[in-house]
């Protein structure tokens, strides 16, 4: 089925190629269907598979995981797994800036 018209706002759709971009990386371009209006972007199946090997490609795959949290003296912890600290270069010893966004967002800094 072809789109031409978007469903939110109703603007005409573009076929584009547009970077994707997991994470902070770039994942490379992939042609998607665009909205002119409101801009939304909209992958096709088989273009969504080929996304999910170049993350994989790029050992971003499976990056996002739960974590426990656990007590350290009075204090609690967060345990961030091996796949995340190789991600972001952190290594235990390290300092961090961490801060609530919201009540539902805690920001880690990583300098
Ligand atoms: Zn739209």
């Amino acid at each position: 089925m072809k789109r031409e018209q978007c469903e939110e706002c109703g603007g005409k759709i573009v076929k584009k190629k547009v970077d994707f971009k997991l994470y902070g990386e770039s994942l490379g371009a992939f042609s998607a269907d665009v909205c002119s209006g409101c801009g939304e972007e909209v992958f096709d199946e088989k273009t969504a598979d080929e996304i999910d090997d170049a993350a994989k490609k790029k050992g971003l795959w499976g990056l996002g995981a739960n974590a426990k949290v656990v007590q350290v003296g009075s204090s609690i912890a967060l345990v961030i797994n091996k796949k995340i600290a190789d991600f972001v270069g952190l290594k235990k010893g390290e300092e961090v800036h961490i801060h609530p966004e919201n009540k539902k967002k805690v920001v880690i800094d990583i300098y």
